[in-house]
């Protein structure tokens, strides 16, 4: 595996693979790599001549009371887990390489980026589709591989790759979870025990609005109320940011389910902030 930390030499690497024929499948991350993140490398190796992984702790798309500082950092473990999986090239970026002295072209994806996780953290989704930006153009993918997880993370990257013209596809991998449902995250090592135990309400009150869907309730209020009930049983999630349905789309909130729709959670335990969401096609 090729590790890669200047951009500059990253793209002319990318750039010969391309003018060879070679198709570029990338996979962005932040490190502290997971299965989460493994099922979407595993996913561009299948696909794609050339799998290209990054790991880049992106300050941008931190709030200034947020875990920036504390964000868990694994790069051994990770580039073992890469090297494991064949990955073809690692892209570890300095982040002076990435903002250098005078930095100052952000994206701006519009509405979207200030519904359910932009209301709570002003600024994030800017902060990603400007660092998704560089490095697509870093990169040039064929394919870029994200997780349903952040599913309003996709929604925007494809939004801005469409109003952009990057010449991705943008696949999207269903999420992988814990044995009891929690999804993965890196953010979840923060957890104590307890903490870690009461995190898997999440999952259990999307799982039972879902079912409720699928058993042909369309009353947005009725789903809501049941979703906030299970959310609200276990007294460590606190405060609820948001439990609600979603038309998967424009992520306007529902209150007649007609088509497939977006069922998506995020709160609090302790200083820790989850999300979790369920797809739920009819
Ligand atoms: P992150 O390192 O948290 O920025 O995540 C990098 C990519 O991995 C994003 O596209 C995430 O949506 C995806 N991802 C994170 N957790 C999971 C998961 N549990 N299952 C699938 N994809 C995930």
């Amino acid at each position: 595996m090729e590790i890669l930390r200047i951009p500059r030499i990253a793209q002319d690497s990318c750039k010969k693979h391309l003018l060879r024929g070679r198709s570029l499948g990338f996979v962005p991350t932040m490190g502290a790599l997971h299965d989460g993140h493994m099922s979407l490398v595993k996913r561009a190796k299948m696909e794609n001549d050339i799998t290209i992984v990054s790991i880049f702790i992106n300050p941008l798309q931190f709030g200034p009371a947020e875990d920036l500082e504390k964000y868990p950092r694994n790069i051994d473990e990770d580039i073992r887990k890469l090297q494991e999986a064949d990955v073809d090239i690692l892209f570890i970026p300095d982040t002076t390489l990435i903002y250098p002295l005078r930095f100052s072209t952000c994206v701006s994806v519009g509405p979207l980026s200030e519904k359910l996780c932009g209301r709570f953290r002003p600024g994030h989704f800017g902060g990603v589709a400007t660092v998704v930006a560089k490095l697509f153009n870093i990169i040039s993918p064929t394919r870029a591989y994200f997780g349903q997880k952040d599913f309003q993370q996709t929604v925007i990257i494809r939004r801005m790759t469409q109003d952009l013209n990057f010449d991705a596809d943008i696949i999207v991998c269903p999420t992988i979870r814990e044995s009891d449902g929690l999804a993965m995250s890196s953010r979840n090592a923060y957890l104590s025990r307890e903490q870690r135990t009461a995190a898997c309400i999440l999952y259990k009150s999307l799982a039972t609005a879902a079912e409720t869907v699928k058993s042909g309730e369309t009353s947005g209020e009725r789903i809501r109320t049941l979703l906030k009930e299970t959310l609200a049983s276990e007294p460590m999630i606190s405060p609820i940011d948001y439990a609600s349905l979603y038309d998967p789309e424009t992520l306007e909130e529902i209150d007649e389910v007609r088509n497939d729709v977006l069922i998506a959670v995020a709160g609090r335990i302790g200083n820790t902030r989850l999300i979790d969401n369920i797809y739920v096609v009819r």
